[in-house]
């Protein structure tokens, strides 16, 4: 797979960051596989089809999009049209993180939730620091623990 990416590439890449183009579970992604660690993505037979899976330290990594997820936060607004539509939308995808967080947990998963305002808008540093202590997360394997990152 194309994880290994030029130092210009990277750089594009973290500096995209503010941008829309670069999406968290990218960034995360190539930061993890520099570290060392090997992963599946997309995993489908995994409730909630993790974003990142690591086999071996029985860890999976989702990244949530605020407004999606319904991450009560400074880049979740609620809609002012479709209102009802929305509050349903918002509020069933919340009860369904839930439900799969759960369920991965009592199958014996550590599970790590990035939110999107954890790296949205951040400097480098802050984004390489965030990925140091996930990093550190991983190999510690909290049994049964889920972990959020949040902006
Ligand atoms: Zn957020």
């Amino acid at each position: 797979m194309g994880d290994v990416v030029s130092s210009t590439v990277r750089s594009r890449m973290m500096s995209g960051i503010k941008g829309k183009n670069t999406k968290p579970e990218i960034i995360v992604r190539k930061a993890l596989y520099r570290k060392g660690f090997r992963y599946r993505i997309h995993q489908s037979k995994l409730a909630g089809k993790p974003d990142i899976v690591l086999n071996k330290y029985k860890t999976v990594i989702f990244t949530h999009g605020c407004f999606w997820h319904g991450h009560e936060c400074h880049i979740f607004k609620w809609p002012k049209s479709n209102v009802n539509f929305w509050t349903q939308k918002i509020i069933g995808n919340r009860k369904r993180d839930q439900k799969n967080i759960a369920h991965l947990l009592n199958d014996g998963w550590n599970v790590i939730v990035i939110w999107e305002c954890a790296l949205r808008g951040k400097r480098e540093d802050a984004i390489s620091k965030l990925i140091s202590e996930i990093a550190s997360e991983i190999r510690i394997q909290k049994s049964g623990a889920v972990i959020s990152h949040a902006g």
